[in-house]
């Protein structure tokens, strides 16, 4: 699974923070979504961003696709500063360099067009020099490439005569045809049957592999990742906190948040009273949070120094980082 990130980055954030203010305007209060994100997705790298909802991935792809500005922090996209680029153009050429894929595939096509209506105003919008005929053709290639065969059906199909699977596979289809050199895949899988998830999981592989598309793959379901990503970000109440190669941190896992989403993920053949009480303490305080570990209040590991001081992500094993004041770099995981 292993991938190394080739010449620069394709996209990197710096220190990417978004808060929301809150409340009234006689009381000011801001929601931290995200707070000083650094994320670099390498050159055909799958790199998975999880977390639970409320913990701020979702922020960070539209922020990644524009759709927010940051509070703070910079994007920088093959190393131009993101902030720089910002005429409709330029707008318009980075949303085909990074097409986002939605959660909802019913809702991304338009129920009153077939699935070619999308594929092709997508080629016409960012491969204008291509003729009508060049563009069916085009649209063609595209979908056999994302497993919908013969594609000649496909493109006639209307979104409610498609299963979700197939019209997540249109959602990639589309994001193809803008000929992206990274694709924002916001849960992408988390509507779909368990049966077909595995399908688009795939699908996100061969693309990567025959492609060299790079992926930021976010889900709140740990154990899909293990599919498909070469770097994993865990994300807690708008902090990064663990970070590395995927294997090494599914193998070991540092931080107690992490290891409290991997003891969650259910085995299908453990006895039920087995099953771990992973919904436990308090949810995370994210409005005007101050100082202190965001997790502390569901944590078993907690400390004095947890309420005072924000933990930092350190290095516990090579390219592993956890922010966690007690974790070690021998720590047993809780699982062990
Ligand atoms: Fe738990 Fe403290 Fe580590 Fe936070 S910093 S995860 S509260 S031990």
């Amino acid at each position: 699974m292993a991938a190394t990130i080739k010449q620069q980055p394709i996209l990197q954030t710096v220190g990417l923070t978004r808060h929301f203010r809150v409340g009234s305007l006689l009381s000011r209060r801001y929601l931290h979504a995200v707070d000083d994100v650094n994320l670099t997705i390498g050159g055909g790298q799958v790199v998975a961003l999880v977390g639970e909802s409320g913990s701020g991935k979702s922020t960070i792809a539209r922020l990644l696709a524009l759709i927010y500005r940051p509070t703070a922090g910079e994007i920088f996209f093959k190393g131009q500063r993101l902030s720089e680029r910002r005429s409709r153009r330029d707008v318009l050429e980075y949303h085909g360099r990074v097409p986002m894929v939605f959660q909802d595939p019913y809702s991304s096509l338009n129920p009153v067009y077939p699935a070619s209506h999308a594929l092709m105003r997508a080629l016409k919008l960012h491969q204008p020099e291509l003729s009508h005929p060049a563009r069916r053709r085009a649209a063609e290639e595209i979908l056999a490439s994302v497993g919908l065969t013969p594609p000649a059906t496909f493109l006639t199909k209307y979104p409610h005569e498609l299963s979700g699977g197939q019209r997540q596979r249109i959602g990639f289809a589309v994001a193809l045809a803008c000929s992206p050199e990274l694709i924002l895949a916001d849960e992408p899988v988390s509507m779909l049957d368990v049966s077909v998830r595995i399908g688009i999981l795939n699908l996100m592989a061969e693309l990567r592999r025959l492609k060299s598309v790079s992926i930021l793959y976010i889900t709140h379901d740990i154990a899909s990742a293990r599919y498909v990503a070469d770097q994993l970000l865990v994300m807690y109440a708008g902090h990064v906190v663990e970070s590395g190669p995927a294997e090494d941190v599914l193998a070991h896992p540092k931080h107690p948040y992490t290891q409290l989403l991997l003891s969650a993920v259910p085995d299908p053949r453990a006895p039920l009273t087995s099953m771990p009480a992973a919904d436990v303490g308090e949810p995370p305080r994210v409005v005007d949070p101050g100082e202190g570990c965001r997790f502390r209040w569901r944590c078993p590991y907690a400390i004095d120094v947890c309420s005072t001081d924000t933990p930092r992500l350190r290095e516990l094993r090579p390219s592993h980082t956890a922010a966690c004041h007690v974790a070690t770099s021998d720590m047993e995981t809780a699982r062990a």
